[in-house]
């Protein structure tokens, strides 16, 4: 088929979003999940699916719907992302890839196309994770529980329920989001990379294979806090010099039990007392650690905690450690990405075949139904900050690769 995107209707559609929850202070946008910013982008997006003649729709979780419907009853192919944000951001993000399924809709409905399956649109609430993250996705794979509806709270101890309540609408309800798997063949989505290697290897697009999984520990390490004049320097229990040790086997680690697609990064610690002339009795950091394989994560995990107790046996200290998080990681489905790889090249666009090393709504939706993923280049891999941007090539380029992946997965015989 050789129809295409309308990229001015595209740029129209992230610069307007732009404008709701922007602040004109930093430029930053602020539309985190549920806030009156984001209630407004809901209602925006809502609008352009009716101007677009294609059925809107809310579910109980308030993820937003726009489909364009099927000649049969196969199941359907959802495309999407989301709309909301974190505080201080970009244009593009999530809200990209919503414009963009928006696009490819608007695009086949003018068309006359007629799609044997249901296409449909999805903006999933709460990705970013104000309430915790990849809510709306979640809610639609069936994994949300009545408890947590009700006690989940945001950073500042505001609750889920009650912020739900405020815009007239039942957190319970989120339960009803959920759908049958076989009512499902597949969701894709598209986003910026967040990361420099399409914006470095001069790639157009990127066609992932697989979203990595992470977990997240809270380490201890517990010594002594002593004077740090008359405390000889074999006589002390120094917390941080064992966090120091630590730091130091981790490219080592990596290389023994990690693969190449494994991350590791201590992004925030504490040294306490916290004194100049006082010897740390006590340091508490975070592990963020990622691989796109669960054996290797479980091999990291294993060769993390053994590198911890031999440093806390050698410098006298106590260790402890609790898991915060763990997300596993999703493959993305073999036909799809080389359906998408074909795309491409049919479309002579430039494309690289890469994992994702942030999560996403397809790493929820993948534990469900085959998914895939399309990336356009982060300029200097920025993201979550207004100097987010891709340039409108590589998103027409990206956008016109949904287009014809989705006219692909609509067919009922494939
Ligand atoms: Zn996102």
């Amino acid at each position: 088929m050789e129809i295409r995107v309308d990229l001015e209707r595209i740029k129209r559609d992230i610069l307007t979003l732009a404008k709701i929850g922007r602040r004109e202070s930093d430029r930053g946008i602020y539309r985190m999940a549920f806030t009156d910013a984001d209630i407004q982008g809901k209602q925006w997006l809502t609008q352009q699916i009716e101007q677009a003649d294609l059925v809107a729709s809310t579910d109980g979780a308030m993820n937003i719907s726009g489909e364009l419907p099927g000649t049969s009853d196969a199941p359907r192919v959802l495309v999407g992302s989301h709309i909301d944000t974190v505080p201080c951001a970009g244009a593009l993000d999530g809200t990209l890839g919503v414009v963009v399924g928006l696009e490819c809709l608007r695009t086949l409905r003018e068309n006359g196309f007629q799609p044997e399956r249901t296409l449909e649109l999805i903006a999933f609430s709460d990705e970013e994770g104000r309430f915790g993250g990849m809510f709306g996705s979640q809610a639609v794979c069936g994994q949300l529980n009545p408890q947590s509806l009700e006690t989940t709270t945001d950073m500042n101890g505001v609750l889920l329920r009650e912020e739900l309540a405020r815009h007239g609408h039942d957190a319970l309800a989120a339960l009803d989001a959920a759908r049958v798997p076989e009512s499902i063949a597949a969701y894709i989505e598209l986003h910026i990379e967040q990361g420099p290697v399409l914006d470095r290897t001069k790639k157009a697009v990127g066609v992932v294979d697989e979203i990595t999984g992470l977990f997240t520990w809270a380490v201890t390490l517990r010594g002594e806090a002593n004077h740090a004049g008359t405390t000889p320097m074999e006589m002390r229990n120094d917390a941080f010099m064992g966090l120091a040790d630590f730091a130091h086997e981790i490219p080592r680690i990596l290389e023994e039990n990690g693969s190449e697609r494994s991350r590791t990064t201590i992004g925030k610690v504490q040294i306490l007392p916290g004194a100049t002339n006082t010897v740390p009795g006590l340091v508490e950091f975070s592990l963020d650690v990622r691989d796109t394989s669960e054996v290797v994560l479980e091999e990291l995990g294993a060769a993390f905690r053994k590198a911890l107790s031999a440093i806390a046996r050698r410098r006298n200290l106590m260790f402890e450690f609790a898991q915060k998080s763990y997300l596993r990681p999703v493959a993305c489905h073999d036909a799809i990405v080389q359906l998408l790889m074909n795309q491409a090249s049919e479309l002579g666009l430039d494309h690289l075949r890469m994992p994702s090393g942030a999560a996403h709504d397809a790493q929820i939706m993948g534990s469900m139904v085959p998914v895939g993923m399309i990336f356009v280049p982060s300029k200097n891999g920025q993201s979550h900050s207004p100097a987010e941007w891709t340039a409108w090539s590589d998103i027409e380029a990206g956008a016109n690769l949904m287009l014809q992946t989705l006219v692909q997965l609509s067919s009922a015989t494939n």
